[in-house]
């Protein structure tokens, strides 16, 4: 597996080692965000596909527009095209209508003096015509048309090369194509583009206790909700997937899955064992197999996360609780992704600030995510907790619309106070 990485002995004055420690201080959440996107580097495949099937991929190249679009000079309402040069300064004007354009239909006449002609949206603009006056205004009699004073030289025209100019960039690499895109590559005819090839991602699960869809649960068995919650994510994301299954708490077993995830995926996501339990193996292995970067996070939920590398594969270990999952991905994996896939620039994720309804707990020293509910009131936006809040409660992120933000130095957070949100929605 060639994936394009630096080595993670650059990742700024982090310390590297094979070995994780129990001592080593946690990061940041914004430290391990740079750390992370600095490590990484955009895979460097890519492939020509159709329009179509470009939805969701990344340029590969900028894309020069082939020609002007619109390609002629048109109108932009139903109207008559008139030169206005002919209208007088005041009172009306009384024009000969000599001919009819439609969208696809031009006028292949000439406008001379004191003549008009009729026009429809997107019609070919008449030579010598420079202004459109549109149909509510005018009063036709026969073959005349009688336009009223106050028009203005150029409007209701839709200039060629107005939306996209011949030998301009239309899109620059880096741009994830999304409806807008494919719709503004179909307006220059370009039916094929170069994005960046996909990119792969093997996951598991971790855990003695998983029990996997359609089998009964013995005593002390749970299913297997995160590789889901992972598929969903991921598939949203255009990745390709690499289901690995559930891997029992056991060394060997989960040094041989990451073995094997390593040589087929660009990247590998596990979830579960990288706390400090006795069962917790996912960093030992990661750190004999390959280098663990940091594991220790200033965040709740989530302070257990691992990053590092397995062979040339980069590796997530999220934490076992759902809702620490979900949190780690939007916060640290999924912009990861997005750098890996050739997204540039990375989208912005937007705090907005909220009047918190109700008290909050916080304990000062590390950046909170809460699952939240955004609703308008009439003094602007306020939120409130979505649910009970443990980090293994997913109905709260289900229940919820963002994410309630409260950063590191903060403290607890009193009824009324301003809190900052991050939408759920855009966030995949
Ligand atoms: P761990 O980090 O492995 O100690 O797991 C923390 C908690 O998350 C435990 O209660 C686990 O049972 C639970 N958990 C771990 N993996 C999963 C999973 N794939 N689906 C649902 N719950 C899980
Ligand atoms: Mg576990």
């Amino acid at each position: 597996m060639v994936a394009a990485h630096r080595n993670l002995q650059g990742i700024g004055s982090l310390l590297i080692m094979n070995s994780p420690s129990p001592s080593r201080p946690a990061l940041s959440v914004d430290a391990a965000r740079q750390a992370i996107l600095g490590a990484l580097a955009p895979v460097t495949g890519w492939e020509c596909v159709h329009l179509r099937a470009a939805l969701g991929r990344v340029l590969a190249r900028e894309v020069v527009a082939p020609c002007d679009v619109p390609a002629h000079d048109n109108s932009a309402m139903d109207g008559y095209a008139v030169r206005f040069g002919d209208l007088a300064p005041s009172g009306s004007t009384t024009l000969a209508v000599v001919g009819t354009a439609m969208a696809g239909q031009p006028f292949s006449g000439l406008v001379g003096v004191g003549q008009a002609v009729r026009v429809m949206t997107g019609a070919v603009m008449p030579r010598d015509a420079d202004c459109v006056v549109i149909q509510e205004v005018v009063e036709r009699h026969g073959d005349e048309v009688r336009v009223p004073a106050g028009q203005r030289r150029g409007q209701n025209l839709r200039r060629a090369g107005e939306d996209l100019a011949a030998g301009g960039v239309a899109l620059a690499a880096g741009k994830a194509l999304g409806p807008a895109e494919i719709g503004l590559l179909a307006s220059l005819g370009v039916g094929e583009v170069a994005v960046r090839r996909r990119l792969r991602v093997a996951f598991f699960s971790t855990g003695d206790e998983l029990a996997s869809i359609g089998q009964a649960l013995a005593p002390g068995q749970i299913y297997d909700s995160n590789r889901y919650t992972l598929f969903g994510a991921l598939t949203r994301l255009g990745c390709e997937l690499l289901d690995m299954g559930v891997v029992p708490d056991e060394p060997g077993t989960l040094e041989a899955a990451l073995r094997q995830a390593s040589e087929q995926a660009d990247v590998i996501l596990t979830s579960g064992g990288v706390s400090v339990g006795e069962a917790d193996y996912i960093k030992d292995v990661m750190g004999r197999l390959g280098e663990v970067a940091f594991w220790k996070i200033e965040i709740k939920p989530g302070r257990p996360m691992a990053f590092g590398r397995v062979g040339s594969a980069w590796l997530f270990g999220l934490p076992g609780n759902p809702v620490a999952v979900l949190v780690t991905f939007y916060q640290f994996v999924q912009d990861a992704l997005l750098h890996l896939m050739g997204v540039s620039p990375l989208p912005a994720r937007p705090l907005l600030p909220a009047r918190s309804l109700g008290r909050l707990r916080k304990i000062p020293g590390r950046r909170e995510f809460l699952r939240g509910r955004l609703t308008p009131q009439a003094d602007g936006w306020a939120v409130e907790v979505a649910g009970a809040q443990g980090s293994g409660i997913l109905r709260s992120m289900s229940d919820a619309n963002c994410f309630i933000v409260l950063e590191e130095t903060r403290g607890d957070v009193a009824a009324g106070d301003l809190v900052q949100v991050q939408l759920f929605d855009g966030l995949v």
